[in-house]
């Protein structure tokens, strides 16, 4: 018997992918966000000063969602209890907010897509790569190739959190080896967080030696504290920015709701079944 969809947050019935509506409408959007670095900016801004300054060297950047509860909580039920159900959801949300936002606008597709690796001890410690899932359903709603085989992690990086912009760079150099029968010209990495943008500022530099001429940056999600401006290279070549549509002028997205998009669903208190922990209400906006 074929069971209807149940959101995973709520329990009432999805729609199609694993959430109800009133669950998806309650996260936390990345509307306003720089084309480049996908921080948030004010509306009818294309690109953060940063940005603006010093580019970082990928193309583009998108990132479905902030940060912040219940996405957080999703990421980490996926990454660290396993769920991989929520590898389906998020990759299913990253692939329906690049179609309604970008794609719906007429932004050029990318040939390929590519989840940053993990490196093979990691991989058998988690036993799946968190990426690969996402980009995986990403990858079948938007109708494009997901090739998880093509980018090796030569290096195990501690983790990021704590080192300095140099330190990171050194870090991840060499970080990244490439098949080097790379056909595609326009390649999109995707990762479930973008942070400091250093994993993808290398991985970008990996792709872009191996022949690709546009590269962009999906994510999930965005975290907001950090600014990716720590690991741009001054020098390094940056691309033309290709999304047609995305905008280096005028308003980048249009909302009819004077109080946000995100904001126009009733801030009804939930419950959600999403952490091993004692189940958390949304807070109220
Ligand atoms: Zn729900
Ligand atoms: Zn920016």
């Amino acid at each position: 018997m074929l069971l209807p969809p149940v959101c995973l947050l709520c329990g009432d019935s999805g729609y199609g992918p694993d959430i109800c509506l009133g669950c998806r409408r309650d996260l936390p959007s990345n509307l306003h966000a720089c084309v480049r670095c996908a921080l948030p900016v004010v509306v009818g801004v294309a690109e953060c000063p940063t940005c603006q300054a010093l580019p970082p060297c990928w193309g583009g950047a998108f990132s479905a969602f902030r940060y912040e509860f219940p996405v957080d909580s999703m990421i980490r039920s996926l990454k660290f209890d396993g769920r991989l159900v929520f590898g389906r959801l998020l990759g299913q949300l990253l692939a329906l907010e690049l179609r309604r936002r970008l794609f719906a606008r007429g932004a050029a597709r990318p040939q390929l897509i590519v989840p940053v690796p993990l490196h093979p001890a990691r991989l058998r410690e988690r036993g799946f790569n968190q990426a690969a899932e996402i980009a995986r359903y990403a990858g079948a709603l938007l109708a494009t190739e997901v090739r998880e085989d093509l980018v090796a992690r030569n290096k195990d990086t501690p983790p990021q959190v704590d080192l300095d912009a140099a330190a990171r760079r050194r870090n991840l150099r060499n970080a990244f080896t490439v098949d080097p029968g790379l056909q595609h010209r326009h390649v999109a990495i995707v990762d479930d967080v973008l942070t400091t943008g250093a994993t993808a500022t290398a991985l970008t530099e990996t792709l872009v030696d191996a022949g690709a001429a546009c590269v962009e940056v999906w994510t999930v999600a965005r975290t907001l504290g950090r600014d990716p401006g720590s690991v741009r290279t001054p020098g390094r070549a940056s691309f033309e920015y290709r999304l047609t549509n995305a905008g280096r002028v005028g308003p980048v997205v249009t909302c009819a709701n004077p109080a946000g998009c995100d904001q126009a669903a009733a801030a009804r208190p939930r419950r959600l079944f999403i952490s091993n922990g004692p189940t958390k209400a949304v807070p109220s906006r």
